[in-house]
């Protein structure tokens, strides 16, 4: 079964890579660019500025790469909100689940990607634009309803970023796994939605040493629920619900395995358990295994119903273009890779 844009409906994984642009920091500190994009589409890792010998970097390990699309560092966030996840607002508008997460480095533009800036605003607040513009056009009667929660996975605790206090409970009821208490917030315009966004994101936990800076190894998650209501075949009113869940990855510098024994002789080691257990299901996704390890974290166990099945699943893999970065960026890749 294939839908109209051509994404076919099943558990395959779009993925996409996103370059950002070097720093200042960086450009002064001499590194220089390792990374090509060519026809938005392979990325080639070079070790030497002067490297552009594309047909032997495809036959060296590790050195190319081909996705959906790959991003030059000149792309626009609007540009990777109509590429990345426009047609999940629209899928969500028709009572599909659908799920985006930024992966990479800690460095190499997730909370761009995801929130942006105020003057650039990122994929969270262009998809909730989008969606209360195309609620617009769609009907005036006000049947459809939108509620927002944002939480965030840190330690294998879940916290409300909307309103942080105590940790929250995960139970399991009739809908699936769900936070207990989570704050949902009935969101009416796109101009509030920054603001509130940008509050959340602040109330992100923080390392001890390193106050004011968002910890490395925590997640955090945008939920938006479109409540509506529509009538059946036999006439009768019935409620749906699409849920599009926004994914600010922690860091994967300290998740470079990528294959189940390497897994296993890290564990005990300080790493992310729920970064570890999101590969697990989505390799056993993209095999086609039957058992998808769901119940191993807790940010597998929220998104259990964004994931797989006849969810659309979009993973961006972000990298910078330092040298100085080479290593991870390999890493990354090479995960994101196994992810198509
Ligand atoms: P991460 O969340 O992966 O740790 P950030 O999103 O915080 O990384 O990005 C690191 C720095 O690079 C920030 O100062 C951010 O503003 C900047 N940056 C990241 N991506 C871009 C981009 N596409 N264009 C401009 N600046 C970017
Ligand atoms: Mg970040």
């Amino acid at each position: 079964e294939k839908q109209s844009c051509g994404r076919e409906i099943g558990s395959r994984i779009l993925v996409f890579v996103r370059l950002r642009p070097m720093g200042k920091k960086e450009r002064e500190a001499g590194s220089r660019c390792c990374v090509r994009i060519v026809n938005q589409r392979d990325v080639y890792l070079t070790e030497f500025a002067s490297e552009n010998d594309y047909l032997r970097l495809k036959r060296l390990r590790g050195r190319h790469f081909t996705f959906d699309a790959s991003f030059p560092d000149s792309t626009t966030q609007q540009e990777v909100y109509l590429t990345t996840t426009a047609e999940l607002v629209e899928a969500v508008l028709q009572g599909r689940n659908g799920s985006v997460f930024c992966y990479g480095a800690t460095g190499a533009g997730k909370t761009y990607t995801m929130l942006g800036t105020v003057e650039n605003p990122g994929v969270m607040v262009l998809a909730i634009k989008d969606l209360f513009t195309k609620i617009r056009q769609r009907s005036c009667d006000g049947n459809h309803v939108v509620h927002l929660s944002y939480l965030e996975v840190y330690n294998e605790t879940v916290r409300d970023l909307l309103s942080p206090g105590r940790p929250l409970v995960l139970r399991e009821d009739k809908q699936g796994i769900v936070a207990a208490n989570l704050t949902q917030y009935r969101a009416y315009s796109t101009d509030e939605v920054m603001a509130l966004l940008q509050q959340g994101n602040q109330n992100r936990t923080t390392e001890p040493t390193r106050a004011n800076e968002t910890s490395s190894r925590s997640h955090a998650i945008l939920q938006v629920m479109v409540e509506y209501r529509v009538k059946d075949a036999s006439n009768n009113v019935v409620n749906r619900v699409g849920k599009l869940s926004l994914i600010d990855l922690a860091g994967s510098e300290r998740a470079l395995a990528t294959d189940q024994r390497t897994l296993r002789s890290l564990e005990g080691a300080n790493i992310n358990k729920s970064l570890l257990a999101l590969s697990s299901c989505i390799n056993a996704l993209v095999e086609g295994k039957k058992h998808i390890p769901y119940r191993n974290s807790k940010l597998t166990q929220l998104l259990k119903d964004s994931l797989g099945g006849v969810c659309n699943t979009v993973m961006m893999a972000n990298i910078s273009p330092s040298n100085l970065c080479f290593g991870e960026t390999q890493n990354t890749l090479h995960w994101a890779d196994r992810a198509k």
